[in-house]
C-alpha cells in the first residue's frame, strides 16, 4: 500500500468493468472461434420486484453484447416451487447453458435454499451453492459469488498486494460478506467478519487496512470510523429520499452506500462510489463466472 492520498482516490469502478467485460469478450470471441463453443448464460426471475428486473435486464443485455448465448425466464410471482425447480433441472440439463442464475430474493412462498440445492454446482455462475461455498472455505478452485469477486479485483487494482493486511467486513450475509472475507484470508489479509452482535463496531472498522462494508444500512460507516489511508469497499446499495426537500417531497429516490461516501472520502486512501464502484463489478463478475464455467464443461482449461 502506498502512502494515503487525501482526499481519497476513487476508484473507478466503471473503468475496470469495461475492462473486464472486455476481455470476456475477447476470450468469448477466441472461443468460438478456436472451438466452436459460446458460453451460455440462463438467468431465472420469478415475479416482478422493479430492482430485480432492472439486474437482470442488464445482465442478459451484458451477456449477449459479450457474444454469450442468453436466456432470460421471467416467471410469475405465483410460479410454484415444483415449477421452479423442474425449470433448473431443465437448465442444467441443457449443453448450451452453462451458467444458470437465479435473481435473488424469490417470492416469500418459494423455499430458496432448496431451489439453490437443485443448482447443477458447475453451473452455480452465482456461486451460492454449498458445494462453491464449500471449496471457497477450503481454498480449492470454484465458482465464487460475483460481487465478492468484483471486491477483491478493485481492491487489488486499487491498492496492490494486499498480504498482512488488516481487513474488517461488516456483514456476514452468504452473498456477500462471508464469501468477501474468505477471498481476503485466500489473498493472505488478517480478516475480521463484523455484523450487528459486534461490540463497539466503530473500533472495530478503524483498526482495518482494508474495510467492506455489506451491511444494507444508508451511510452507517462514518468518517471517523475509518482508519486514515485505508482502502474502503462500500458494497452497500441503498435507495434514500433526496437530502434536497424539493426533490424528496415529490417521492425522489437516490442511492447511497453503506459508507458515508463524503465523510469517509475525507480519511480514506481509496474508495468505492455508490454508485459507478462495485455495482458494476457484479455483472462483469458474472460474465467471466460463466466463461470459466463453459471451459471447464468443454474441458478446458479454466
Ligand atoms: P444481508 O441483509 O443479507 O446482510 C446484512 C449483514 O449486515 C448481516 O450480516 C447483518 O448482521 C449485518 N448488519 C445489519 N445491521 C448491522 C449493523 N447495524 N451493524 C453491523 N452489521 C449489521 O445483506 P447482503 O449481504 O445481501 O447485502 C448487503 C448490502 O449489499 C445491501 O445494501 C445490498 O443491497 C448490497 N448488495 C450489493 C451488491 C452489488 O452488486 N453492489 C450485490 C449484493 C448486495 P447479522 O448477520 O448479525 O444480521
Amino acid at each position: 500500500m502506498a502512502e494515503p492520498a487525501s482526499p481519497a482516490q476513487i476508484i473507478d469502478g466503471k473503468i475496470y468493468a469495461e475492462r473486464l467485460r472486455r476481455d470476456v469478450a475477447d476470450e468469448v470471441a477466441r472461443l468460438r472461434a478456436e472451438h466452436g463453443l459460446q458460453p451460455g448464460l440462463a438467468v431465472v426471475l420469478v415475479g416482478d420486484d422493479p430492482a430485480s428486473q432492472i439486474y437482470v435486464r442488464s445482465k442478459g443485455e451484458h451477456s449477449l453484447a459479450a457474444g454469450m448465448h442468453s436466456a432470460t425466464y421471467r416467471l410469475p410471482a405465483e410460479t410454484t416451487q415444483d415449477e421452479l425447480v423442474s425449470l433448473v433441472k431443465a437448465l442444467n440439463a441443457d449443453p448450451a447453458i452453462h451458467g444458470i442464475l437465479v435473481q435473488l430474493p424469490l417470492p416469500k412462498h418459494l423455499d430458496e435454499r432448496a431451489v439453490l440445492a437443485m443448482l447443477d454446482p458447475e453451473k452455480d455462475v452465482d456461486g451460492l451453492t454449498m458445494i462453491n461455498a464449500g471449496r471457497l472455505a477450503s481454498g480449492l478452485p470454484g465458482l465464487y459469488p460475483c460481487t465478492p469477486v468484483g471486491c477483491m479485483m478493485l481492491l487489488r487494482e486499487a491498492v496492490g498486494d494486499l498480504t498482512g493486511r488488516r481487513a474488517v467486513v461488516v456483514g456476514r450475509s452468504m452473498l456477500v460478506g462471508r464469501p468477501i472475507a474468505q477471498l481476503l484470508l485466500q489473498a493472505d489479509c488478517t480478516v475480521t467478519i463484523a455484523h450487528s452482535r459486534t461490540r463497539d463496531l466503530a473500533a472495530v472498522c478503524r483498526e482495518a487496512d482494508i474495510l467492506v462494508a455489506a451491511v444494507g444500512r444508508p451511510r452507517m460507516i462514518r468518517g471517523d470510523w475509518i482508519k486514515p489511508g485505508a482502502a474502503v469497499i462500500d458494497v452497500g446499495i441503498n435507495r434514500v429520499p433526496f437530502d434536497n426537500p424539493e426533490k424528496a417531497a415529490q417521492g425522489k429516490t437516490k442511492v447511497v452506500g453503506d459508507v458515508h461516501f463524503k465523510e469517509a472520502a475525507q480519511v480514506a486512501g481509496w474508495i468505492t462510489p455508490v454508485p459507478g464502484g462495485v455495482g458494476l463489478m457484479t455483472v462483469a463478475a458474472l460474465l467471466q463466472n460463466t466463461v470459466t464455467a463453459a471451459k471447464r464443461a468443454a474441458g478446458l482449461e479454466a
